[in-house]
């Protein structure tokens, strides 16, 4: 109980540093994903809302973790267009996505060395380097 009340406000601070007023959305959706590391998409955060019971609409949790993204509490990482997960490590660091079980994982810097980049366009610098491995079961 106490680890509770404990990451509630922790949340609530880690909400007014990023500028967002803590409403009961903004508050379940930040404990979802400061209390350890992890990754997950807005289908899966409004699921496991409605699992524990939660009333809310899925254009709550989109616009939450929006704003979170915007405002960079959370970082997003786009598989492809129609699939952005969320990623409470906000560090730029690079990502196993296995397409089979749709589950993201983060890849240690120290494991993958990038030797050569290509010549960038014209007039562009690198905004980041974000790379993802896309692996099938076996
Ligand atoms: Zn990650």
């Amino acid at each position: 109980m106490d680890n509770v009340i404990e990451l509630k406000s922790k949340v609530e601070k880690r909400l007014k540093f990023y500028g967002l007023r803590p409403t009961k959305a903004r508050l379940r959706i930040g404990m979802m994903f400061l209390d350890k590391p992890k990754h997950l998409s807005a289908d899966q955060v409004y699921e496991k809302l409605i699992e524990k019971g939660h009333s809310i609409s899925k254009a709550t949790v989109y616009n939450t973790l929006n704003a979170f993204a915007e405002r960079g509490l959370l970082n997003q990482v786009a598989i492809d267009p129609a699939k952005t997960y969320y990623d409470s490590s906000t560090n730029a660091h690079h990502h196993f996505f296995n397409i089979d079980t749709g589950q993201l994982f983060d890849i240690p810097s120290e494991q993958l060395n990038i030797e050569s980049i290509p010549q960038l366009p014209q007039d562009t610098k690198i905004q980041d380097l974000e790379i993802v491995i896309k692996v099938k079961n076996k």
